[in-house]
């Protein structure tokens, strides 16, 4: 059977396919520990049930206008008032399902076949192939200092006379760094002065640790939302651990609104409006929900970080938000796909190789779990790598003995 050379392109989302083999694996019985995984494991916020549930209940559930409920889109206009302290108008606003589709349609939006978009490594793995996806051209930009935060030199190299936009995300998943203020005010400055589009994706931008903040990019422009070049993506899926609700949405000058509408009518209708109830509810619920949602990330952050410190050979970034860390693991194999099959194979832990986030020699480890999980995940993991960790690990009640080091 034929298919299209662009879709056949399109490579597979790797954490999707981990999960299913993930589930396929408990399926049968398996003790799996999911360090693959990017959404934490709370309950989804009363109001956000509720609201839904009304939504539900008045069974009237139909199409809705394809920028969303203009309701939800006045809490998002509150939402963006307080969170970057920048007023919008409803024009600016559309909502989609996820923060995944409004970054498609974006990049659909803006770009002309061949266009390219500058990528910051390490990235989140959707980016490249959403930008093949729309015969645009991913440009990959790696800090040649080996450290996970860009630098300007780099991404001025990069930048060419097709460069349409840069995809900008911190906290970045999936390494867990927060840039720097300084970087957002030039980058700002810069996409403003080239004239290239600046897609924010600010999805994890209130999971942020100690104290910090995530500098937001409308702090460093004058101009307008209208006239300015930022494009700010965001969700409710890392926000309130809601991912299956399936609703985001950007910010954006009206004539890229106006368009990404036009696409997304043809294309989805309007993300479902039950969902959107959802939305609202959350957003208009009590903010402690959120707070204590980071509270725990954060602890979890500091148990995974204490796991790692005692692995012979493996140099880990404490991540200042989001609920990934980006472990170097060359002391042990520079393949980061065969240590992962490996891992599960051997230790029935599932992880993300670094080759998919364009840091080969690392894996993805997520700390959204339970602390229970994050434990005995790294303590499987140092059991199958580290000869210095004892030879045997109950893993389940099965007694397992290392025999391949
Ligand atoms: N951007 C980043 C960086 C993400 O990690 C994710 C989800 N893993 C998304 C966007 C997509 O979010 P949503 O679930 O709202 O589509």
């Amino acid at each position: 059977m034929s298919v299209s050379e662009l879709a056949s392109a399109i490579v597979e989302s790797p954490t999707l396919r981990l999960n299913e083999e993930a589930r396929l694996l408990r399926e049968r019985g398996e003790p799996v520990i999911h360090l693959g995984i990017g959404e934490p494991k709370n309950k989804t916020p009363i109001t956000a049930i509720l609201s839904s549930a009304a939504k539900l209940s008045q069974g009237d559930v139909k199409y809705c206008p394809s920028d969303g409920l203009p309701s939800l889109k006045k809490a998002i206009i509150r939402y963006t008032e307080e969170a970057y302290d920048k007023v919008v108008a409803p024009e600016n606003v559309i909502v989609s399902s996820g923060a995944k589709q409004a970054l498609f349609n974006i990049l659909y939006t803006i770009l002309n076949p061949q266009d390219e978009v500058v990528i910051l490594a390490p990235y989140w793995v959707s980016y490249p192939e959403m930008v093949k996806m729309v015969y645009g051209v991913p440009v990959v930009v790696t800090p040649e200092d080996g450290s996970f935060h860009p630098r300007m030199a780099d991404i001025e190299r990069a930048v060419s006379s097709s460069t349409k936009a840069l995809i900008v995300n911190s906290p970045n998943n999936p390494s867990g760094i927060v840039y720097t203020e300084e970087f957002i005010a030039q980058i700002v400055d810069f996409c403003e002065r080239r004239k290239i589009y600046l897609i924010m994706d600010d999805i994890y931008h209130k999971l942020v640790f100690d104290g910090r903040t995530a500098p937001p990019c409308y702090r460093f422009t004058a101009k307008d939302v209208e006239d300015s070049r930022l494009i700010v993506v965001n969700g409710i899926a890392k926000l309130y651990g809601m991912t299956g609700f399936r609703i985001g949405w950007c910010v954006a000058p009206r004539k890229i609104v106006t368009v990404i509408n036009n696409v997304q009518a043809q294309t989805t209708s309007c993300a479902s409006p039950v969902m959107q109830a959802g939305a609202e509810g959350a957003l208009l619920g009590l903010q402690s929900f959120v707070e204590a949602l980071r509270l725990t990330i954060q602890n979890n952050r500091d148990v995974a970080m204490r796991e790692l410190s005692s692995f012979n050979g493996v140099k880990t970034y404490k991540p200042d938000g989001t609920f990934y860390c980006l472990p170097d693991f060359r002391a042990y194999s520079s393949n980061s796909v065969e240590l992962s099959s490996f891992l599960l194979k051997k230790a029935l832990v599932v992880t993300v190789p670094g080759r998919e986030f364009g840091m080969e020699g690392h894996l993805r480890l997520s700390f959204a779990g339970t602390v229970k999980d994050v434990t005995e995940g790294i303590a499987r993991i140092k059991w199958a790598l580290d000869p210095t960790s004892p030879n045997d690990i109950y893993i389940g009640d099965k007694r397992l003995i290392r025999d391949w080091l």
